[in-house]
């Protein structure tokens, strides 16, 4: 389709082990690893193994049920990894942080009451 890249993202070569990354659950249709420069004491991102959707928002209209998918997923790590509360964050846009271009969420956990948002 018109929205696919002719340049596989990193995080598919990450899916396509092209890339090592410590792989913390796989499913069907995603994959969870750990962020390569973690930002709070469980820093994991959720990814759909497809690049079709370059955001959240793309996703959210494309696929909601990938996306409630993903949101189970986030759930699952953080009651595994820490005490099941967690910060799920989905950079939208350059100017909103965003890096890749390959939508994927931030499941942060571990004691961050106490840290502000941004
Ligand atoms: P964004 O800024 O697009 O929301 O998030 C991209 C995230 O991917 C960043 O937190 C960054 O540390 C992480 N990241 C970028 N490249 C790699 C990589 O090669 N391996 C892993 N595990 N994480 C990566």
């Amino acid at each position: 389709s018109s929205t696919e890249s002719s340049t596989p993202s990193i995080f598919s070569r990450i899916i396509a082990r092209e890339i090592p990354a410590t792989v913390v659950r796989e499913t069907d249709r995603l994959i969870a690893i750990e962020d390569i420069a973690p930002k709070a004491p469980v820093h994991v991102l959720v990814i759909p193994k497809t690049e079709r959707y370059r955001d959240v928002v793309e996703l959210a209209a494309g696929d909601p049920a990938l996306l409630a998918e993903l949101v189970a997923l986030a759930n699952e790590i953080a009651a595994e990894r820490a005490d099941g509360e967690f910060r799920l964050v989905f950079n939208t846009g350059e100017n909103a942080g965003q890096t890749v271009f390959h939508v994927h969420a931030h499941v942060l956990a571990g004691g961050l009451k106490e840290s502000s948002l941004g």
